[in-house]
């Protein structure tokens, strides 16, 4: 699922660009060799050699360098880890503006990538883990999505353990040193040609080992709890888009960062409105009558009722355009959008004899009158076959 792939904030929250680690296809604790594989595997695949004049091909490579670009580089990465896209493109030295995948920036990723596959340079060991990230589905209403609402979400979620600061020690004891990778929390062993590193099978990579583990959290650190999250939903939202609340995810362990929460929005579907885009859609049925003779007619807009002047021999699928009744535009330099309401001429379907009598009498006064596009349209039918 692809949403809103634009940045934009509002106080804490981030409408989140899509996320760089789903771009390559990695989990957030890969290492950089898995980073590496997965872009070589990826920038191959959608390379603008290999699919030219490819519009979709050539934004995903775009798409796929951006991330590389971060992700490959240990300092831009910890930064993208704890403030996301805020975090590298805004106040961070890089820009996806000022991204020239053409350029040299470019040359030199794809040397390095094809150039070092074998070079191992991943990040140290498993220490300081950031923690996951959450996602949670919110369902809100057509007029909330519309109007913006505020929401307390109960949260389960990991926390730093208060009992023993998040160490995974009992109180007034510490974790030793672990003998097999002396603390390194990495162990390197002989394959083929190439000597590769690992995590450490004895402290799985955390170069400590809890002898005498915290009571309250068995020595991992974190306890679950429930948490509350005060979420204020933007007006204008649309349905599938996500929020990114930084920081907000579960606790990281041995001092690492959070992760994130990610909210998905869904909006319910509304029983007589539709939207597109910020417009509202509103079908309103009228009778033949007050469409003939024109009427006033109370239509429903999202903000209450208002007055609409239906002019005589108005025809069914007339459009009118209640301007600025839609919805606020998620970014403030947008204009509000209108509400568009669409009259359906409805014709009767049950009639009493005096009914009919009346409309047959009216039918032999009317003549070709009472049927202003029927006579255009025959004449049309008669040019073709006669
Ligand atoms: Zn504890
Ligand atoms: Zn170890």
């Amino acid at each position: 699922m692809r949403v809103g792939v634009r940045l934009f904030q509002t106080r804490n929250i981030i409408l989140a660009k899509l996320d760089y680690y789903e771009i390559l296809q990695v989990n957030r604790n890969a290492s950089g060799t898995e980073i590496k594989k997965a872009y070589r595997r990826l920038a191959i695949q959608y390379h603008p050699d290999k699919n030219p004049g490819d519009k979709e091909a050539e934004s995903k490579f775009k798409e796929l360098s951006e991330a590389y670009a971060i992700l490959s580089d240990s300092q831009k990465r910890a930064t993208y880890d704890q403030f996301g896209h805020a975090g590298v493109n805004g106040a961070g030295g890089f820009s996806s503006g000022g991204f020239d995948f053409n350029g040299g920036g470019f040359e030199d990723i794809f040397g390095d990538i094809f150039g070092d596959i074998f070079g191992g340079g991943s990040r140290r060991g498993g220490r300081g883990q950031r923690g996951d990230d959450l996602r949670y589905n919110l369902t809100i209403t057509f007029e909330e999505a519309a109007f913006g609402t505020e929401k307390n979400l109960q949260l389960p979620r990991k926390q730093v353990c208060e009992t023993c600061d998040g160490s995974g020690a009992r109180p007034g004891t510490e974790a030793q040193t672990c003998s097999t990778c002396r603390g390194a929390g990495q162990v390197r062993y002989q394959q083929g040609f190439f000597t590769m590193t690992r995590p450490c099978p004895d402290c799985r990579g955390q170069g400590k080992i809890i002898t005498d583990p915290c009571p309250d959290c068995h020595g991992s650190g974190q306890v679950k709890s429930k948490r509350t999250v005060n979420l204020k939903v933007p007006a204008g939202v649309e349905d599938g888009i996500r929020l990114k609340l930084s920081g907000e995810g579960d606790a990281g362990s041995q001092g690492g960062p959070a992760g994130d929460l990610y909210v998905v929005i869904s909006v319910e579907e509304h029983s007589i409105f539709q939207r597109d885009g910020q417009d509202v859609i509103c079908e309103v049925p009228i009778s033949f009558v007050q469409a003939t003779l024109g009427c006033d007619l109370e239509v429903p807009t999202l903000e209450g009722k208002l007055s609409l002047k239906v002019p005589a021999g108005t025809q069914t699928g007339k459009i009118f355009k209640l301007s600025g009744k839609g919805i606020v535009a998620l970014q403030g330099h947008h204009r509000r959008g209108d509400q568009l309401v669409i009259l359906k001429v409805e014709v009767p379907t049950k009639l009493n004899a005096r009914q009919r009598e009346l409309l047959e009498e009216f039918a032999k006064e009317g003549g070709e009158d009472i049927h202003p596009q029927g006579k255009g349209f025959f004449d049309k039918v008669k040019e073709l076959f006669d």
